[in-house]
């Protein structure tokens, strides 16, 4: 059997939380009664005339920055024709062979180096509306009763990314996609939610025998609305493709949808061509030309993006890749880090704090005064547990000062622990004999029991050191 190699590519949509929608005035954004965020523009009424939304475009070219994109000086708005009753003009507004954003490129970092992805274009449109498919099993309009459709979504600025074909797992699919999410967050243009379909994307899938120059056909898969969804089907269309060419088939060229339950895909569709489209320039909008000086102040308004942020943990703060890239959850958590490992704590200790003990307490990063959590990781050591975790989850309030729990000390003095430690072993002779005979294990026992009395209190490190003292 020949080796196979995964040919994937990725189209990604990104909805901007632009205040307004792409071409009108009306209110942008998720949730909304049907239909009430509509005009004569976005509903397509004969004459209505689109102006777009500038923020859309600057935020555009904000995005081609963080994924290294050149930035047409001239971009150009396409009528992409098709009929769909989402589509009320009987066009899409979007970009054809003039896009905004051009030839870039997004690294993704690993335990074992980095993943370029070639990124094809970035290009700005407008978003359908909605269709709310009724009665049936499945949501989908097959089996359903009739159909509703919601205007609201019609006209919202969308980014579509196309990638090269780069990527050559699932699971590389998959954390592009994770990274390219928590760039679009960090840069503020989008909440970038699958779940609420302000982020979707779909995948672009092919395999070829190991060494072959070339791709084969591909398909498009679509509808998978988590990361996990599109991990697995893209799995599932690879096994598919694999089984096809080794049993003598030809894999066609269509869109499929997986279906999550039976854990296969179904084809949808015949590919459109882009003939098919009959794309032909907006003749209602002049071109996209962004002055060189508004595209420079975009580039110095892109933050550091989390990508590189993994890499400079690592060396910065000599971090493991696993645990730089846990901090990296956020910009919040990462900002957060930087405050306490900066304030002279011992960089690994803080990023295990962080990363398991903090990380559980779901407090929000944001919110805690790095300094003040600083001096309680500080002196972690001498607090007891419980104290320590209390201050950690009540550390988001304004008022959190780590003295208020440095106060609750652990009890460290010997001459105070001693007589507790010679009245436990007095009373559990067995298992001191036991000890004594070879069953170290028991010591764990023993600082248990001091621990109960001592409400977990007594310093463990000395508790230690006196049981071993008195039985030795
Ligand atoms: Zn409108």
């Amino acid at each position: 059997m020949p080796e196979w190699e995964p040919v994937i590519g990725l189209e990604i949509h990104v909805q901007l939380k632009t205040h307004t929608k792409m071409f009108c005035g009306c209110e942008s954004g998720f949730g909304g009664e049907p239909n009430t965020r509509t005009c004569p523009v976005c509903l397509a009424f004969p004459g209505a005339l689109p102006v777009p939304n500038e923020t859309a475009v600057e935020w555009t070219i904000k995005l081609g920055h963080a994924l290294n994109c050149r930035i047409a000086e001239r971009a150009v708005f396409h009528r992409k024709n098709y009929f769909y009753p989402d589509n009320p003009k009987g066009y899409q507004i979007s970009q054809y062979d003039e896009p905004l954003c051009i030839a870039g490129s997004f690294v993704v970092p690993g335990p074992e180096g980095d993943t370029e992805v070639g990124i094809v274009r970035a290009h700005l449109e407008e978003d359908a509306a909605k269709t709310i498919h009724v009665g049936g099993e499945t949501g989908r309009i097959v089996g359903s009763a009739h159909s509703n459709v919601d205007f609201n979504r019609g006209g919202t600025p969308l980014v579509e990314i196309v990638t090269q074909p780069d990527l050559r797992s699932a699971d590389d699919a998959k954390r592009f996609l994770q990274l390219l999410r928590q760039t679009i967050v960090e840069l503020g243009i989008s909440d970038a939610e699958m779940e609420k379909g302000t982020l979707r994307a779909d995948a672009n899938v092919s395999v070829r025998e190991v060494g072959e120059p070339g791709y084969r056909t591909r398909t498009e898969l679509k509808n998978m609305n988590s990361f996990n969804h599109i991990a697995r089907g893209i799995e599932a269309e690879l096994r598919r493709q694999i089984e096809t060419w080794e049993s003598g088939g030809e894999v066609v060229q269509e869109t499929l949808d997986y279906e999550v339950k039976s854990d296969t895909v179904t084809p949808r569709r015949r590919k459109e061509e882009a003939d098919d489209y009959r794309y032909f320039p907006e003749p209602d909008l002049v071109p996209v030309e962004p002055e060189a000086d508004v595209v420079e102040r975009l580039r110095a308004e892109v933050p550091e993006l989390p990508g590189l942020r993994i890499r400079r943990f690592e060396e910065q703060y000599e971090l493991s890749y696993y645990d730089a890239e846990v901090l990296n959850g956020s910009a919040a958590l990462a900002a957060l880090y930087e405050q306490v490992a900066l304030d002279g704590i011992d960089a690994k200790a803080a990023s295990n704090v962080l990363m398991n003990d903090f990380v559980a307490t779901g407090v929000d990063p944001a919110a805690v005064n790095g300094a003040e959590l600083a001096k309680l990781i500080e002196a972690r050591a001498t607090i007891p547990r419980d104290t320590f975790t209390r201050a950690l989850t009540e550390s988001a309030d304004p008022e959190f000062r780590a003295e208020t729990y440095l106060a609750d000390t652990l009890v460290a003095d010997t001459a105070e622990l001693e007589p507790l430690v010679e009245r436990i072993l007095a009373n559990n002779p067995g298992q001191v004999a036991a000890y004594k005979g070879g069953k170290e294990g028991l010591l764990g026992f023993f600082v248990g029991q001091v621990m109960k009395e001592t409400q977990g209190k007594a310093d463990p490190k000395v508790v230690n050191d006196l049981l071993r003292k008195k039985l030795a």
